[in-house]
């Protein structure tokens, strides 16, 4: 007996090719759309005209400061983990320049081929869409190449994440992008040696927001963290896509009944210490979603190793999407909201958080540089002008040249290495 009507179940392919397929019901007062609520219209003219520049370009002075709050071991294990990640990204960024090395077998569809190899790599979720290019940086438009994309998500090490926040955690999201960049050379090979072209889009240069491309490929929907939750591992993933010229049959996207879940769990808005997730949608660059507070977040994010507490309080991610969904169907609620089980965490230095509880912050706590470096120069000069009125010959000769060195800063790569 259940409390609440179904209006369809999704079924899917299990989390690993050992695991039996999935079936999540969405009851009737969860179902919206398949994917996301969108304007099509919107998307198209935001991406005219008001391009997406990446996080690693508008967000530069932040990123960079980044660097000065992170504890000893963390700017340690970051200095490391981008030297491992360099070479990766590097191979990435010319990966689509390189020529097939089979034959192509005329009109043959491999979308299945290259799905099961996928899977065999490790890739928990692979999906097939048109590579979108309405979600394309501004700096990569005329860098992408190959018109399908297939969207992969890796899942992150499950024990390690319910550790957030901690070093052990970073060492998970760091560790699954190193093994990713990794994965992707070998799936592009495999597609090269089909007789095609790949080109791989790194997490960590990204070309494009990629969750619009993950949703429309099926893999799963958008939650309020601003996080994709995916059927087996939710929002503990990360996410990579290669672009080709194979011939592929495009998934479709998916009601997982996630948008009204979101709006009555709240367990993310209410849990993130930095008060950063907001409750109610708006309409950003035609795609109704959830927008977070960028300035609330960067400097948790950056003090406390990563943050994350958004996704490990998501019950999806937690428990699963199929438990979470079969929970709700019978009995309408949130499986484990209210409890420490699913809301508690400890921020290092304050202690711990249980469920009504959040840790407090001074408002200096939350200044942080602003905008691309250039532009945080700027504002760091005009405010030394405005304070003293003028400024001497060897400040203006340091401002020109700081800035010499952020214009001539190498910027192919722009993933902060
Ligand atoms: S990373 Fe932390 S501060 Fe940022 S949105 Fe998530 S929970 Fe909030
Ligand atoms: S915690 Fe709840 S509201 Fe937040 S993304 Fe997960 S399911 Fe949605």
């Amino acid at each position: 007996m259940t409390l609440k009507e179904i209006h369809h179940t999704v079924k899917r392919p299990g989390r690993t090719q050992d695991h039996d397929s999935v079936e999540i019901p969405v009851a009737e007062e969860l179902a919206t759309v398949p994917g996301i609520v969108k304007k099509d219209n919107d998307v198209a003219w935001y991406s005219r005209n008001y391009p997406i520049v990446s996080q690693n370009i508008e967000k530069a002075a932040d990123r960079e400061w980044t660097w000065t709050v992170y504890t000893g071991e963390m700017y340690e294990y970051r200095k490391h983990h981008d030297e491992v990640n360099k070479p990766l990204v590097e191979a990435a960024y010319v990966s689509g320049n390189k020529q097939p090395t089979g034959d192509v077998t005329p009109a043959k569809d491999v979308t299945e081929e290259i799905r099961e190899k996928a899977r065999k790599l490790g890739f928990g979720e692979v999906g097939f869409t048109k590579y979108d290019r309405k979600y394309a940086y501004k700096s990569k438009k005329a860098w992408v190449k190959y018109e399908h994309a297939i969207c992969l998500a890796l899942e992150q090490d499950y024990w390690q994440t319910q550790t957030i926040p901690s070093m052990e955690a970073e060492f998970a999201h760091f560790g699954t992008y190193e093994e990713e960049g990794a994965l992707a050379l070998d799936l592009a090979d495999f597609i090269r040696d089909l007789g095609y072209r790949a080109q791989i889009h790194s997490p960590n240069d990204n070309s494009a927001a990629y969750i619009p491309m993950f949703v429309e490929a099926g893999l799963g929907q958008l939650g309020a963290n601003g996080q994709l939750l995916s059927p087996h591992f939710g929002n503990r993933s990360r996410l990579i896509i290669i672009s080709t010229d194979a011939i592929v049959t495009y998934d479709e996207p998916v009601d997982y009944g996630i948008h009204k879940f979101c709006e009555m769990c709240q367990v993310c808005v209410n849990r993130c210490p930095g008060r950063a997730l907001v409750k109610e949608k708006v309409f950003w660059r035609g795609v109704e979603k959830h927008k977070l507070m960028y300035d609330r977040c960067r400097p948790v994010m950056a003090t406390y190793e990563g943050c994350g507490v958004c996704m490990l309080v998501c019950p999806v991610q937690r428990y699963g999407m199929a438990p979470v969904m079969d929970h709700f169907v019978e009995t309408g609620e949130v499986l484990g909201k209210g409890t420490d089980n699913l809301e508690g965490y400890e921020i290092r230095g304050k202690g711990y958080y249980g469920p009504g509880k959040l840790p407090s912050f001074d408002r200096e706590f939350f200044e942080i540089p602003h905008g691309t470096k250039d532009e945080w120069l700027f504002t760091q000069f005009k405010q030394k002008i405005e304070e003293k009125g003028k400024v001497s010959e060897d400040e203006k000769q340091e401002f020109v040249e700081k800035l010499g060195d952020i214009l001539s800063e190498d910027s192919i790569f722009d993933a902060g290495l």
